[in-house]
């Protein structure tokens, strides 16, 4: 489906990034503007890390870690809706810790369990944590929240250690936002996130965003990095950038830090290995978590796969490092990139070009707003 770029062609868009926020931004030029689009993508393929491909054993693997897709955005959905059909999202993760799984986030299950107490209700459990908690309340950092939740042994067996894993940085330095995307919930609701869409596309994302940008005004453009084709190709009307930001700069006020991670994927010779997608491992082993997809996939096979993530400073740029520092570089790159747009029409957008924790759904949104922001400026 990529078709050769003519390299003297102009285009009214440039797109640097074939992942969620190029897709969609491709996708709403060529089919709401007319405009002509070059959609480019420094990997062999689309979706950015939401990617999904067969192993060698024929199951589908997440290549650049698990992708639980949830929204509350109805309009969203709709909109996906196009592109893919959807399986409900089957996220269900638990934690080993103290020679134990339970399930999490913490629930009145993992309570009950944790502190071996039968039939905890929702009551007792609230008065349970209200003992257990820290009085904090404007919690400054991710251990401040923690404790302030739900208490220094809780914190202790499900968060410190995951998060010093995942980080290489104590949570005492780690924004709260961090620990604060995982609830703690008074009842038995064992889902991972709340949301109240959680939904898979049935046959991957990868299917669904390569959909996305099958459109005649598409030119599909892989294995082509932004710095080959930005002094080349014309972009008439805008171009979007979706990598890292620093890198659009060379780095000139130094680099942003990213955190990376390295994934094991492991054949097993059994149809289900864990009890559920995720098992996360705060206090044992160098990986944080094992990923068993099928249980999210609904793929029918006699064997499984297994993946073993280990955090990484060098590596792909997967999460934005929130500290304080980091934001403030961040800021002074900010203002480069804001003058880049009031100057040469380069919109910035999505989890590398912003330096933002944003989950899939967040960055489809935005990637929506900048395009009406932009066919507004173009008197549409
Ligand atoms: P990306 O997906 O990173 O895509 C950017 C693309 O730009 C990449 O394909 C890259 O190759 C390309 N690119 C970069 N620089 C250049 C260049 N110079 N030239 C050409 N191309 C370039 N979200 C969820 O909603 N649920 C989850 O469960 C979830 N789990 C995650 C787990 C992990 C391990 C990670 C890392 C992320 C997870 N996310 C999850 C977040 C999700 O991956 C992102 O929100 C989403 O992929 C961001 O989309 P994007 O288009 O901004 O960036
Ligand atoms: N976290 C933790 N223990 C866990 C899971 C998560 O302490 O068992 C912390 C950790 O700091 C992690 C953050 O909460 O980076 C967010 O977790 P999430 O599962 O949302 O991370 P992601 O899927 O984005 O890697």
């Amino acid at each position: 489906m990529t078709r050769k770029t003519d390299m003297n062609q102009e285009y009214d868009v440039i797109i640097a990034g074939a992942g969620p926020v190029g897709c969609l931004m491709a996708e709403r030029f060529a089919a709401d503007l007319n405009w002509k689009v070059l959609l480019i993508d420094k990997r062999n393929h689309v979706a950015g890390n939401c990617f999904d491909t067969d192993h060698e054993s024929g199951l589908m693997i997440h290549r650049y870690g698990p992708h639980y897709f949830r929204s509350n955005n109805k309009a969203l959905i709709e909109y996906l809706s196009q592109f893919t059909d959807w399986i409900p999202g089957n996220y269900i993760v638990k934690s080993s810790t103290n020679g134990e799984l339970y399930p999490f986030p913490i629930n009145l299950l993992t309570l009950g369990q944790f502190f071996k107490i039968a039939d905890l209700d929702a009551e007792s459990a609230q008065k349970l944590l209200e003992e257990k908690r820290e009085k904090i309340d404007q919690p400054a950092n991710s251990e401040e929240f923690v404790l302030s939740r739900v208490g220094k042994e809780m914190y202790e067996a499900f968060y410190l250690g995951y998060t010093l894993k995942q980080w290489s940085i104590h949570p005492k330095d780690l924004a709260p936002s961090v620990c604060g995307r995982i609830p703690v919930r008074l009842n038995k609701d064992e889902r991972y996130v709340d949301h109240e869409y959680q939904l898979t596309p049935a046959k991957g994302f990868t299917a669904m965003f390569q959909k996305m940008v099958e459109h005649p005004n598409i030119d599909l453009q892989l294995e082509t990095d932004y710095d080959a084709v930005k002094n080349k190709i014309k972009a008439t009307k805008a171009t979007i950038y979706t990598g890292p930001i620093d890198e659009y700069f060379d780095c000139q006020l130094g680099k942003l830090p990213w955190r990376s991670l390295e994934f094991d994927f492991v054949e097993k010779n059994v149809a289900f290995e864990q009890p559920c997608v995720q098992i996360n491992y705060p206090n044992d082993h160098d990986y944080t978590r094992t990923v068993e997809i099928k249980h999210v996939t609904g793929q029918v096979h006699p064997k499984t796969v297994i993946s073993y993530e280990y955090p990484k400073a060098e590596g792909d740029p997967y999460y934005p490092i929130p500290m304080e520092k980091n934001q403030q570089l961040y800021l002074q790159y900010k203002k480069l990139a804001d003058q880049e747009t009031a100057d040469h029409n380069v919109y910035f957008c999505g989890r590398l070009a912003e330096y933002k924790y944003y989950n899939t759904d967040e960055v489809l949104e935005l990637a929506l707003k900048t395009f009406e922001k932009i066919k507004t400026q173009h008197g549409h």
